[in-house]
Parts: C-alpha cells; structure tokens; sequence
C-alpha cells in the first residue's frame, strides 16, 4: 500500500520548482491532486504532464492572494475529490531590493502571496478538515526568515509564515489537523535563477556561492523539500504539530 493512497493534497503553486516536486511524490504515493497556480501555461503543460504519469489531478489557475478564486477552486475539489486532506501553502514570489530601494508594490506583492494567500487557503480548507477531523497543512517558510540582506518583505512573510503555522498548530489540533512549516534554504529553481540574475551574476556562480556555505556540500533540490513536506503529511506524524523543520543541508534556528 503506497503512503497517500486514499489522500487528496491541494499544492498551491505546483506548476514548476519545489511545488511540483511536492505535488509529484504525493502522486507517487497514491494521493489525488488538486493544484492551482497564477501561470496558465505553464500550469496546463504540467496537468498533461502529470496526466501523462497516471496521476489523478483536479487544477485550475487561481491566485492564492484572491480569496473567491481559493474558495470556488477549494469548493470545486471537495465536489470532484469528496475532501482534502493536505494542504501545502507553497505559492511564493520574491521581489528582493534593499529597504531604501523597496517600493511598496514591492511589499504588497510579497505579503499577498505569502501571508494573504496561505491564510486564504488554510481558512478554506479548514471547514472540509474540521468536519472530517483530519488534517494536514504545511507551509513553506524559508531560512531568510531569519534575515537576509535585500529581502525585507520576503523574510518577514517567511517569518510570518511561522507565527501562522504555531497558531494553526493550536486552534486545529483538537480536530485532528496538525500545522507544521518547512524552511528551505538555497534550492536550485526559478526563484534562485531569478536571484542570480538580479544580482548580475551566472547560475553556476551563485550556486558555487551557496555551497560553499552549505555543510553537506551541494545545493538543495525541489526533492529534498518535497521529501521533508511528505514527512510533516503522513499519518504517523499526528503527533508532530507547529514545528518548523529547516531544510537547508545544516543547522539553522
Ligand atoms: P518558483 O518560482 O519556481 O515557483 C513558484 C510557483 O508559485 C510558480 O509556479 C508561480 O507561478 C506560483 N505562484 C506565484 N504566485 C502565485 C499566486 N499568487 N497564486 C498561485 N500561484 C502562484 O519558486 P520555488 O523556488 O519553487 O518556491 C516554492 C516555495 O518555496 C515558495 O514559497 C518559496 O518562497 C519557497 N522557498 C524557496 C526557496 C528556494 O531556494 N528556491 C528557498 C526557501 C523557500
């Protein structure tokens, strides 16, 4: 019997990057898919992708800041799937400039996404879990929750984010929902592409940069998040609750 047979996940932002290495293993592992993401193209190129594997997916772009669009897409699962099970907050944007360079579009953005949209998504979802008491929600912190240089906005939504996570882990608990929060540090995807390119400098040399700061030596990839994700939503983890797990190849606090 694979692990997430029987399971529905909902992945937010599971077209590309750490998002569709989640939404993939819990496929792998027999769970049905529901994923949602702003990007239409890349988002259908994926549905057939994973159609193409055999995988049972339910999508639809939405925005998670959008509160109707999580809600008509949440109500619109729970009709196709019967319930949802998981829910990974993984949608994320960066939009990184010093402070004295930070417009408040800037900052708007990042909050919307991060914090507005794991809120929408985890008070949708909430209702089905409660009613089936059982539950699982795991949001994507970061390590520049603990600070990083010319990342205002976007370490204190990743920061947020934890604060959100231990209150979850308290109110749903008695539900049989656990909350917990996975930080990752560098991993190779569009956002650190992206990163490396606002700072002027080549991919190879940024992630030659990161390891050089990492103690297991590599970068990270999309699996080794989707891996600790998938630990955080099994079963056995009930007892697991509000932890903030770093993954990011050494110690972080
Ligand atoms: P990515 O840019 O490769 O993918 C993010 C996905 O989210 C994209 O498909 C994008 O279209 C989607 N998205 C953006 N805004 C959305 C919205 N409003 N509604 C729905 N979907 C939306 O990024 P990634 O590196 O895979 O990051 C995934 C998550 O992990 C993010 O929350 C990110 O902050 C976090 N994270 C990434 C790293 C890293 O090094 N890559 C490190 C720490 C944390």
């Amino acid at each position: 019997m694979k692990r997430f047979e029987g399971r529905v996940a909902f992945i937010t932002g599971a077209s590309k990057g750490i998002g569709k290495a989640i939404a993939e293993k819990f496929a792998i592992e027999g769970a049905k898919l529901c994923i949602i993401d702003v990007d239409e193209q890349v988002l259908s190129k994926t549905f057939s992708e994973f159609k193409d594997k055999g995988f049972d997916v339910f999508h639809q772009v939405a925005d998670v800041s959008k509160r109707e669009q999580v809600e008509a897409f949440v109500d619109s699962a729970v009709k196709e799937f019967g319930k949802i099970d998981i829910l990974v907050n993984n949608a994320g944007v960066i939009r990184d400039n010093l402070l004295f360079k930070m417009e408040d579009s800037d900052w708007d953005m990042v909050m919307n996404v991060h914090l507005k949209g794991s809120f929408n998504c985890a008070r949708a979802v909430q209702r089905y879990m409660v009613d089936n008491k059982y539950g699982r929600i795991i949001n994507l912190s970061s390590t520049s929750a603990l600070g990083n240089r010319g990342q205002a906005n976007y370490s204190t939504a990743k920061a947020g984010l934890q604060g959100f996570t231990k209150t979850l882990a308290i109110e749903l608990g008695k539900f049989g929902i656990t909350a917990n929060a996975v930080a990752p540090g560098f991993i190779e995807t569009d956002m650190t592409r992206a990163t490396a390119k606002r700072i002027g400098i080549s991919f190879e040399e940024l992630v030659k940069h990161s390891v050089s700061q990492i103690p297991v030596g590599r970068s990270g990839k999309p699996e080794d998040i989707a891996n600790a994700v998938l630990f955080f939503a099994m079963e056995e983890s009930s007892f697991v609750n509000g932890q903030v797990l770093y993954v990011a190849g050494g110690p972080k606090a």
